[in-house]
């Protein structure tokens, strides 16, 4: 079994250390006091380490091997996980970032986001597996009653059971509010549950004893659309007096999906209540409150599914990295016609550099966005912990979070598939063969840009929810002022890149009021059409954002060390993955903003008439 898994330890230390100097603002904090630098780099090391040994390892054959539907009911998993996924439950690894309280190790968010870069990138078909414990775990902290907790908390903390979100059915992908699952309350309380569920991640396997179903679904006598939906815990099996397993509840996985890629995870569609009756637990203590209480394990599955892309993004890169640097084709192209010149690694030729710098600094730039985003969050997990606080500060933090979720997910899940696509043409024809990861990262990642709401419903959440439809700008000025006091911090040198990204923000800002007018001006329908260019707009900004305040850090850094340090050349990196990113991606922002404020709008009237196959002449 051979690990292709790649992780980049050092940019990851540079973004944790360096750019948000998490040990001078996160790790000062009392709530923190029990981790150092030294502690949290030896946890980096070891986490690099199981991934590329338990999970690396397993990434291609999962693929080819995937997950089977048995006879009985069961559901097979790609062999060695089980072995890997005991070693995951008994090193800890799923409940790193839970508090102690609940057997967690208290690890601040933000030094967790590595963590899981390195899981999910080695193999994300199996981090599925666990991936909804901490979500639910935290979802029932906040909504589930004391007794809930006590039925589902420590096991799923302990990752002896595993969590499911159930939402989608048949005919309710995006529209939500056409789901059709009921629930039918019983005497004792809990629910009956009956429908259909599909696509759901990790939804049926042995290596737990038992998971929990997170199924949204409508209460008898409830109104029709998403108001009218409810959030059921409903175990594999029933639980019993004590608290241990008591027999079947009727939950079946009646097929797994046969899909592009992401093989190593088992995508079910699930049967409840069909063959008898299947107990639910309503969470909270009043029915219709569902699609509310899962938005916060919503943005916390968005802010994974960044993680996701970026974990895979980043390990694509640095295999066509290595491959450009050992394949031997062509010449230097002044000698195109001396058929005796040396034949060079392909690294040396200008366009393959060009791809490598565009994977190069769309890692990294995505790379800093979510560990930014984490930044922000584990501050509001510092003063939610009942530090001293100022409340402006609390709300500008959880303002960025929510700013910056819907940009992390979907422009990173739309990066990852470019990034896999160019780490293919990197390799070539041998890109396109099974022979290399590449083109499984491409399968792979794809999903990416469609769940926990299409890249589309990310570009709609930013603009509607987030930025109020331009005439909301509380948060668009937050943002702006984060970036202006970093144009105006006395370390940042006024230059060309300070101009741009000044001239940018302006440009961004703008856009917004524009799309303030086209609302006003009822058009509605070309706001929804440039939704997600405005989101992609607001990405490039800020991406050149961090990579330039991370070009600044690493111009200090490399102006104190020799030439020959160690360190150079990644510094050297750094500075050029801004300049690339500035010279070929944020002039995109000013065509952007030209074209929203222009209002071209020829999709408004393409009618059905004219997309489908004409078979006559
Ligand atoms: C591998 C995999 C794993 C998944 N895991 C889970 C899981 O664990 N749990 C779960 O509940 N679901 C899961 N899903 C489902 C996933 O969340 C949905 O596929 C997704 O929400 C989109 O729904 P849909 O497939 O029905 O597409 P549709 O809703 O039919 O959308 C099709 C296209 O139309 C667009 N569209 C739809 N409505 C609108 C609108 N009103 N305005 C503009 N454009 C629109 C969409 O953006 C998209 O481009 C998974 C799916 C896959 C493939």
């Amino acid at each position: 079994m051979r690990n292709v898994f790649r992780a980049d330890l050092r940019d990851m230390q540079f973004v944790l250390w360096e750019q948000l100097l998490t040990e001078q603002r996160i790790l000062c904090s009392q709530v923190f006091q029990d981790f150092d630098r030294p502690v949290i780099d030896d946890i980096l090391g070891r986490a690099r380490g199981f991934a590329c040994k338990e999970l690396g390892t397993r990434y291609q054959s999962s693929d080819r091997e995937g997950c089977q539907l048995l006879p009985d009911g069961r559901v097979r998993l790609p062999s060695g996980y089980d072995a890997a996924w005991a070693a995951y439950r008994d090193m800890g690894w799923g409940r790193i970032g839970l508090p102690a309280d609940a057997g967690g190790l208290g690890l601040p968010y933000v030094v967790t986001m590595p963590v899981q870069e390195m899981f999910c990138g080695a193999n994300p078909g199996f981090t599925t597996l666990s991936g909804f414990c901490p979500p639910l775990f935290y979802l029932l902290r906040r909504f589930g009653s004391p007794a809930l907790q006590a039925l589902f908390s420590d096991n799923l903390a302990g990752n002896r059971w595993t969590a499911c979100l159930c939402m989608t059915e048949p005919s309710a992908g995006t529209d939500v509010g056409s789901i059709t699952s009921r629930a039918t309350p019983r005497d004792d309380g809990t629910y009956s549950i009956r429908g259909t569920k599909i696509f759901i991640s990790a939804g049926s396997h042995e290596l737990a004893e038992n998971i929990v179903y997170v199924v949204l679904a409508r209460a008898d006598g409830s109104p029709p659309g998403t108001l009218g939906l409810s959030c059921f815990l409903v175990p594999r099996y029933r639980i019993g007096a004590a608290g241990g397993i008591a027999g079947d509840n009727h939950v079946r996985c009646v097929r797994l999906e046969e899909k592009m890629g992401l093989h190593g995870c088992p995508t079910a569609q699930l049967a409840f209540g069909e063959d008898g009756d299947c107990i639910g637990y309503l969470l909270g203590e009043r029915a219709n409150l569902g699609l509310q209480q899962l938005r916060l394990m919503m943005n916390q599955a968005r802010i994974a599914t960044g993680i996701y892309a970026l974990g895979l993004a980043s390990s694509a890169y640095l295999n066509a990295a290595e491959y450009a640097a050992e394949r031997i084709q062509g010449c230097d192209y002044r000698q195109i016609f001396n058929p005796r010149a040396p034949r060079l690694p392909i690294v040396a030729h200008a366009d393959v550099r060009r791809m490598l710098l565009e994977m190069k600094c769309k890692v990294e730039g995505c790379r800093a966005l979510i560990y930014r985003l984490a930044f922000h969050a584990t501050q509001c997990q510092i003063m939610e912990s009942g530090q001293p606080h100022d409340p402006s500060e609390k709300q500008r933090h959880e303002g960025l979070v929510n700013l910056l979720t819907p940009i992390a997910k979907a422009y990173t899940s739309d990066q990852a598939w470019r990034i896999a696509e160019l780490a293919i043409q990197v390799h070539g024809g041998y890109g396109y063969t099974r022979d290399y990861p590449v083109e499984q990262y491409a399968r792979d990642v794809k999903i990416l840009s469609i769940w926990e709401g299409t890249n589309y419903i990310q570009a709609v959440d930013l603009i509607r929810d987030k930025l109020g439809m331009g005439s909301n700008p509380r948060l668009l000025r937050l943002y702006v002022a984060e970036i202006e006091a970093f144009l105006a911090d006395p370390g940042t040198p006024r230059d060309e890149f300070h101009a741009k990204l000044n001239d940018a923000v302006s440009c961004l800002a703008r856009t917004v009021d524009d799309i303030g007018g086209l609302v006003r001006a009822k058009k509605m329908e070309v706001v929804l059409f440039y939704a997600t260019r405005f989101l992609g707009m607001m990405a490039t900004v800020t991406i050149a954002w961090l990579l330039l305040e991370a070009a600044v850090v690493a111009r200090r850094a490399v102006a104190a060390i020799a030439a020959d340090h160690p360190d150079a050349a990644f510094y050297r990196g750094k500075i050029l993955s801004a300049q690339f990113f500035f010279g070929q991606f944020l002039p995109t922002v000013f065509a952007d903003g030209t074209l929203i404020a222009d209002g071209e709008d020829s999709p408004l009237s393409a009618d059905l008439a004219i997309f489908l196959e004409r078979t006559t002449g």
